[in-house]
């Protein structure tokens, strides 16, 4: 799950770390009255979205009175803000930050992340903030520093000094920068996320090292530990298919094909999109509908499939496990006489009551394609969506 700046920025303070002072808006009155708040020379407007690259995209504004505050919260608001994380089509601006300005002497990067490979949290920082990382790291992989961090002992004062001084932070505020890494370790590790960043991390004019940016992804499956958390969840930033998804409890993602996949199991799932590619098609989904999936379940999952208006064909692919065949079967000609479903469906399915939901299938009267095996069904469904 993802969350705004502002709301980082409030996990930031908890754990000490320092940011600039700053207000929310959900408009161009709150924006105006959060920056007199403010008693500053300086004020930056701050469009709030989830995803990076907002002061390329032109939606990071100083403002040096309050009328220019006014003025730029007027255009930014509600603006279709594009940047390289949001695809071409942009998102739409709801929400501000006002802050004050800070006087940046230098822009640095801190990250963390799980690292696989050594199963720790991995911190990495650079001298070079403030730009975009990825390329840092593509060009000059040597200016990002590495620190493991033992969960036993927590990111130590030698290794976050250490770290402080490779990165450029001046002798008198290493331990400011140190306090930071560590902040920022056990805000990682107590909200269980699995994303932290700031950048730029900042050193100011008069030596203090600041959050300027703030980015917490968290693991969803560690959600229940944090009612707070959930509480800052912004659905306006999801994708609506996938909300829709979550509430009957289905494994649904997005993607950009024509090919809906419905599919039990998580692994199986994966593996019909390969097999999709493999023939020439792409999926419009992943969604995995789990082991206990009803018919009322199976009928959902088509209709968000459906509502997705590139959708070409359809392609189910049930393993016979626990579930059983005649029940998907069931439950898949209810959803498609439900739904009055107009593109091809491709449906295979193995294992347990296999030929009594193959004859479900054959007996509904319902043009269905059947395939014997997964290639089969690749073939098929890629097959459907040319001829469609
Ligand atoms: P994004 O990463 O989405 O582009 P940032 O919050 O990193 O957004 O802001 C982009 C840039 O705007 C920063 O690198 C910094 O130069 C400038 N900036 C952001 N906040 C402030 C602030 N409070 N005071 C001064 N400059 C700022
Ligand atoms: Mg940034």
């Amino acid at each position: 799950m993802k969350i705004h700046e502002y709301q980082g920025k409030e996990i930031f303070r908890r754990f000490g770390i320092p940011t600039p002072r700053g207000v929310p808006a959900f408009s161009v009155d709150e924006a105006v009255k959060a920056a007199e708040g403010l008693d500053s020379g300086v004020w930056v407007v701050k469009a709030q979205i989830h995803a990076g690259g907002r002061g390329k995209g032109g939606g990071v504004k100083l403002a040096k009175s309050i009328e220019q505050v006014r003025e730029l919260a007027g255009e930014i608001l509600g603006m279709q803000l594009v940047t390289h994380q949001t695809g071409p089509q942009g998102q739409k601006v709801r929400r501000l930050l006002i802050e004050e300005g800070a006087d940046i002497k230098k822009e640095l990067y801190v990250g963390m992340v799980v690292d696989r490979g050594t199963q720790r949290v991995v911190l990495m920082a650079s001298s070079e903030g403030g730009m975009d990382i990825e390329e840092v790291a593509a060009k000059t992989p040597e200016k990002i520093h590495k620190v493991f961090i033992d969960p036993g002992k927590g990111l130590t004062d030698a290794e976050g000094d250490e770290v402080a001084r490779k990165i450029g932070i001046p002798e008198g505020s290493v331990v400011e920068g140190r306090r930071i890494f560590q902040g920022l370790y056990r805000a990682f590790d107590e909200t269980d996320a699995s994303l932290a960043e700031i950048n730029p991390l900042i050193v100011t004019g008069d030596g203090h090292v600041i959050a300027l940016d703030a980015k917490l992804n968290f693991d969803a499956n560690g959600l229940f530990r944090h009612p707070d958390l959930v509480e800052m969840r912004d659905l306006d930033e999801e994708d609506p298919a996938e909300i829709e998804a979550s509430k009957y409890d289905l494994s649904y993602i997005s993607l950009d094909g024509n090919i809906g996949c419905l599919v039990n199991g998580a692994g199986l799932a994966m593996a019909t999109m390969d097999t999709i590619k493999l023939y020439g098609g792409a999926p419009a989904n992943f969604l995995d509908v789990g082991g206990g999936a009803t018919a009322e379940k199976v009928t959902e999952a088509f209709k968000i499939m459906l509502g997705n208006p590139n959708l070409k064909a359809i392609l189910v692919n049930i393993f016979g496990g626990i579930m059983k065949c005649d029940t998907i079967a069931t439950g898949v000609v209810a959803a498609a006489r439900e739904v009055k479903l107009k593109v091809p469906l491709v449906v295979r399915m193995k294992g347990t009551n296999e030929d009594l939901g193959k004859k479900i299938l054959a007996d509904s009267g319902l043009p269905i394609i059947t395939a014997n095996n997964m290639a089969e069904a690749g073939e098929k469904v890629v097959a459907a969506t040319k001829s469609a």
